[in-house]
């Protein structure tokens, strides 16, 4: 066991030691563990009967269970919707985004992980990162030692059992080796990218990177990593077909919009079907390096690449919605539009805005906090905003709980995510989560209760806005650092020595989860 690994384990045992005499001993704790292996949910009892009357009574009309689609932009921050603060006032309008967001319910305190890799794969297996391993973006050269996907079980593959077409669209990033790729891994169909968009410029930009790709004998070795930049139509039953390959930045300022295409004629088919369907489609923008599609060049008030890439994906969004709407299903269908993290500062200006600390690769609010738009026509009541806490990981449990496959969860792991179906669904509808917890890589570092943050770890960037190339993970010192996010959503004033913190314990919070791995302990895979 290395040392690191060794520290891990040491802190996890002492704050279970601390956390199995104290589990849920704070006193603003409402929630109620049901199963050891699952994360405590706060009862609501009314709530959740309401629901499933509206949920029943809506199958009886369509006959058929509800489609779930994931919009998922990557690396959008809190700050770029103009439902969320942005748009306009920062140069690139999201009409479509604010028209959902208006027609539906704007999450204000949704979470998720601080990177690519672990969201995604945290959102499709309902298991915080450090669980299932994939704790950090794959990146090209890596080469995993263990298969993250062995002995998980993913949302595709319930949904799948459970009577659903599945289908992801767009950028996968969670192992592009055998066995981990998305028709491997429970997707009945999938047509996108493996990795990330800078995966790729890296290779097609002279511009940006002129000492790789001017460089015969760099790039020459380059290549030897293996990074592949096709677009990928794959199936379950072993089809596959290599589409096309990106070969400049032409190609890339074009890719979202092959996608989006891809997605609007795919519901048209799967719509007729006799079964539901769920469609992750994932964006490859806004994620850096951004080139503006040439519909979209200069179109943003801002003008910059990055602008522009904003309201591209918002266009395509509607696009998105428009073909459910056209093919008579919007009615049965939610949809959930989400960030897979905070803004990449590092590579600013092509980069998001967040009002709050920190950014991507970070557990400060800066790097965590996503926009969330639940919409549903019919069944979420319209101009709803909730700042009730909710993890993306919730859209695993909620997904399971929408195709009425809940016995299909798996009992012999931890499983994060908390069924939030009653909370979007009720026209009041309150949040069935506590806490949320934050970890970066394999260390925990802070937990959301209420409006308080406790932070026993920090990262702190050494260059203004170098988050992730230039940072450190530090200890707090003394004391952890308790912040009021509603007086200081900015996480810069500790409010530590007053009562109402004494009160929030969320220490105990920290030490009852940590003891939930004492029996599931932390997966590692070479990442
Ligand atoms: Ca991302």
């Amino acid at each position: 066991m290395t040392s690191r690994l060794l520290t891990m384990a040491c802190l996890l045992w002492a704050l279970a030691a601390t956390g199995s005499a104290h589990a849920q001993a704070s006193t603003l704790n409402r929630s109620v563990r049901v199963l050891d292996t699952l994360e405590p949910a706060i009862p609501r009892p009314e709530q959740d009967q309401a629901v499933a009357a509206k949920l029943a009574a809506l199958k009886a009309k369509s006959g058929k269970k509800p489609n779930i689609v994931w919009l998922l932009v990557d690396d959008m921050g809190y700050g770029d919707p103009g439902s969320y603060g942005g748009g306009k006032a920062v140069g690139a309008e999201t009409p479509q985004m604010d028209k959902l967001a208006a027609a539906g319910l704007r999450l204000t305190s949704a979470y998720a992980q601080n990177t690519c890799t672990p969201t995604r794969s945290a959102m499709l297996t309902g298991r915080l990162p450090v669980r299932t391993g994939l704790t950090r973006p794959i990146l090209a050269g890596d080469k995993l030692t263990v298969n993250p996907w062995e002995g998980e079980t993913s949302l595709p593959k319930i949904l799948g059992e459970a009577g659903y077409n599945t289908l992801l669209v767009g950028k996968w990033h969670i192992g592009s080796a055998n066995g981990m790729r998305p028709y491997e891994v429970g997707f009945d169909e999938y047509y996108g990218y493996y990795g990330a968009q800078k995966e790729t410029s890296q290779a097609v930009d002279p511009a940006r990177y002129p000492d790789l790709v001017l460089d015969k004998d760099k790039f020459a070795r380059y290549l030897e990593l293996g990074e592949d930049h096709a677009l990928v139509h794959g199936f379950k039953d072993g089809r596959l077909a290599e589409i096309s390959v990106i070969k400049s930045t032409e190609d890339m300022a074009r890719a979202d919009m092959v996608l989006t295409n891809f997605s609007v004629n795919k519901i048209k088919e799967l719509a007729k079907s006799n079964k539901p369907f769920f469609l992750e489609h994932a964006f490859m923008k806004v994620h850096t390096d951004n080139y503006a599609h040439p519909d979209f060049k200069g179109r943003s008030a801002s003008k910059y690449p990055y602008k522009d890439a904003v309201l591209e994906v918002d266009t395509e969004i509607g696009l998105i919605v428009k073909a459910l709407e056209e093919a008579g299903v919007l009615e049965n269908t939610l949809v959930f539009v989400t960030s897979d993290n905070g803004p990449q500062m590092d590579g600013w200006p092509d980069s998001g805005y967040t009002p709050f600390r920190g950014g991507k690769g970070t557990t400060w609010e800066g790097g965590v906090r996503v926009p969330g738009i639940a919409y549903w026509k019919g069944m979420i009541k319209p101009g709803r905003v909730s700042d009730d806490v909710f993890d993306l990981m919730d859209l695993f449990n909620t997904a399971v709980h929408l195709a009425g496959a809940d016995a299909r969860l798996p009992t012999d792991r931890y499983i994060d995510g908390v069924n939030q179906t009653s909370f979007l669904l009720h026209d009041e509808g309150e949040g069935k989560r506590e806490c949320v917890f934050f970890w970066f890589k394999s260390d925990l570092m802070a937990v959301r209760m209420r409006e308080y943050k406790e932070h026993v770890k920090v990262i702190l960037p050494h260059s203004t806005f170098m988050h992730i190339d230039m940072a450190t993970v530090q200890d707090t010192g003394t004391a952890p650092w308790l912040f009021n996010l509603y007086i200081d959503p900015k996480e810069e004033l500790p409010v530590g020595h007053r009562m109402n913190a004494w009160l929030a314990s969320l220490g105990a919070e920290m030490g009852a989860h940590a003891a939930t791995f004492k029996k599931y302990p932390p997966k590692k895979i070479g990442l």
